[in-house]
């Protein structure tokens, strides 16, 4: 039988280890940390009962995923639930915008700029499960959809900063530029829109939902479709390098995935590898950190836009000029005062996760690489200049800094959580410019991570992709009867 190892069991690796185990392989995944999952872990934080996720909470791509889609997940106990409006963007004279997958909703909160967001996304909306199947893939391939990708290719090519110049109030402005801030990076750059486009797309198109029970629950029901396909995942497991595989699966495997960081994976395959391309994976760039806090609260978050009370996603940053100030410093190096916060209010989508009154509210502000402070009261001061009073509403918190981050998930390099950084360049050649982004350019040898396209987010696409690379060089290899060994 043909033997796959798996090194790492985040939302990518479980993916690739299912893609194999569907081929007939037999997959084992080894995980270092105690429990699977890599990004999308579920724990009680603060108070008991109370869950909080401890990284992935929004689920625009997972919900979007084509791979994630096909396997029906539903039977393994995943439920999606959606918030009543998916996003608000509150701005400091109490107007907010909103993205909802009801487009006038959103029309409703943008006033003379309501007609020009509907042609801009709804087109996008309307053929996003089309636009699904090209986003989801390398930047560069032949498109599945030429005509739905081309319009989607126009509005993502100029910096975020002039396709926001379409709108001409605050609102829509801010949206917009709000929702780009996912890409972690200055906005002023070519493709530093992409981000925002896709994710603005998908909110009309299918939402950004939560997991019943947590993110977790994504893990939980990818493992049990993984172990009914005949996979393993096994626990406290670190890989170091690719010799040690044998005595840990008991045989030599014939391929192998690395759901790892570039520079992860240059040490482990170590001189398996081609010089040029360890001098590509070490050379890799990463992008800007988070600080992550979570809080228990008394009731309710009391923001002063009433939108901001019903929106399960809340961006925190002002006006459009401000967000683009704040993520140019960021990325420059720079600890603002007012970083960028993105809020998560998933209990109201899902009341599971709340206990006794108390409800779990999820935070985080975007921060310089290897960042070292404990910026927690920047991130309630952000809260607060939005809600005033809710330093009162506050029962407990808990924070992990960037070290911390990077403690806890060794893919969170320097507290990085998009898996490297999304300037033009990395976005287009992710993790170096080859034509299978997937393949180390040793027989058998894959990355497999965020890394990789189509990059950050629990959608699973970057396994599926490596692990078809994986099973098309199994067959060349099995036609020309080569060994295939890794
Ligand atoms: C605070 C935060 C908020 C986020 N919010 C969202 C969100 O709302 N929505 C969203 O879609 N995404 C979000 N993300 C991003 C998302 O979590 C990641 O993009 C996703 O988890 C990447 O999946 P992955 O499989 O590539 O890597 P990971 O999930 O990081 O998994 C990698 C796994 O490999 C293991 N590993 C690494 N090296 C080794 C080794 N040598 N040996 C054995 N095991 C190893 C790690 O322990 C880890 O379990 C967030 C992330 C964070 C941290």
């Amino acid at each position: 039988m043909t033997t796959a190892a798996v090194v790492g069991s985040g939302p990518n690796g479980l993916a690739a280890a299912i893609r194999l185990a569907q081929e007939g392989l037999d997959v084992t995944v080894l995980e270092c940390a105690e429990r699977p999952g890599g990004g999308t872990h579920t724990s009680e934080l603060t108070l008991p009962g109370l869950l909080h996720d401890d990284c992935a909470a929004i689920h625009p791509t997972g919900v979007a995923s084509p791979f994630l889609n096909s396997l029906g997940l539903d039977r393994f106990g995943l439920r999606w639930l959606w918030p009543d409006l998916d996003l608000a963007h509150p701005l400091d004279d109490g107007r907010a915008g909103v993205l909802s997958r009801d487009m006038t909703r959103t029309a409703a909160t943008l006033g003379r700029d309501a007609d020009a967001w509907r042609r801009v996304f709804a087109p996008l909306a309307d053929r996003f499960d089309k636009i699904g199947e090209d986003v989801f893939r390398p930047v560069l391939h032949l498109p599945r959809h030429p005509l739905a990708f081309a319009r989607f290719g126009m509005g993502v090519l100029p910096p975020a900063t002039w396709a926001a110049h379409r709108w001409r109030d605050e609102p829509a402005h801010a949206l917009f530029l709000g929702v780009a801030a996912h890409a972690f990076g200055r906005l002023d750059t070519p493709l530093s829109g992409s981000v925002g486009m896709m994710l603005a797309a998908a909110g009309h198109a299918v939402g950004w939902p939560v997991a019943e029970g947590g993110t977790y629950a994504i893990t939980t029901a990818m493992i049990r479709l993984l172990e009914s396909l005949g996979g393993a995942v096994r626990t406290g497991v670190r890989v170091t390098a690719l010799r040690e595989l044998p005595e840990l699966l008991g045989s030599e495997p014939d391929v192998v995935l690395l759901d790892t960081a570039p520079q992860a994976a240059a040490r482990i395959a170590g001189d398996r590898l081609p010089p040029r391309v360890r001098r590509a994976l070490t050379r890799y760039r990463h992008g800007p950190a988070v600080h992550k806090v979570d809080y228990a609260i008394d009731g309710d978050v009391p923001w002063t836009n009433e939108d901001c009370r019903r929106a399960g996603t809340l961006h925190l940053g002002g006006g459009a000029r401000e967000i683009a100030a704040t993520e140019a410093a960021t990325a420059r190096g720079t600890m603002t005062d007012r970083p960028f916060v993105l809020v998560g209010q998933q209990y109201l989508a899902d009341p599971s996760r709340s206990a006794n009154g108390a409800n779990p509210l999820y935070a985080y502000a975007h921060i310089p690489h290897g960042h070292t402070g404990d910026v927690t009261e920047a991130v309630t001061a952000q809260i607060e200049r939005f809600a005033p009073g809710f330093r009162h509403r506050i029962l407990a918190v808990h924070a992990r800094t960037a070290p911390q981050l990077a403690a806890y998930n060794p893919n969170f390099v320097g507290g990085d959580i998009a898996g490297g950084s999304n300037h033009a360049r990395q976005l287009v050649f992710r993790p170096r410019a080859a034509t299978d982004p997937y393949s180390l350019g040793a027989p058998g040898i894959y990355l497999c991570s965020a890394s990789t396209p189509p990059g950050a987010g629990v959608h699973g696409m970057c396994g599926v992709r490596a692990a078809e690379s994986a099973l098309a060089h199994l067959n060349s290899a099995a036609r020309t009867s080569t060994p295939a060994r890794a």
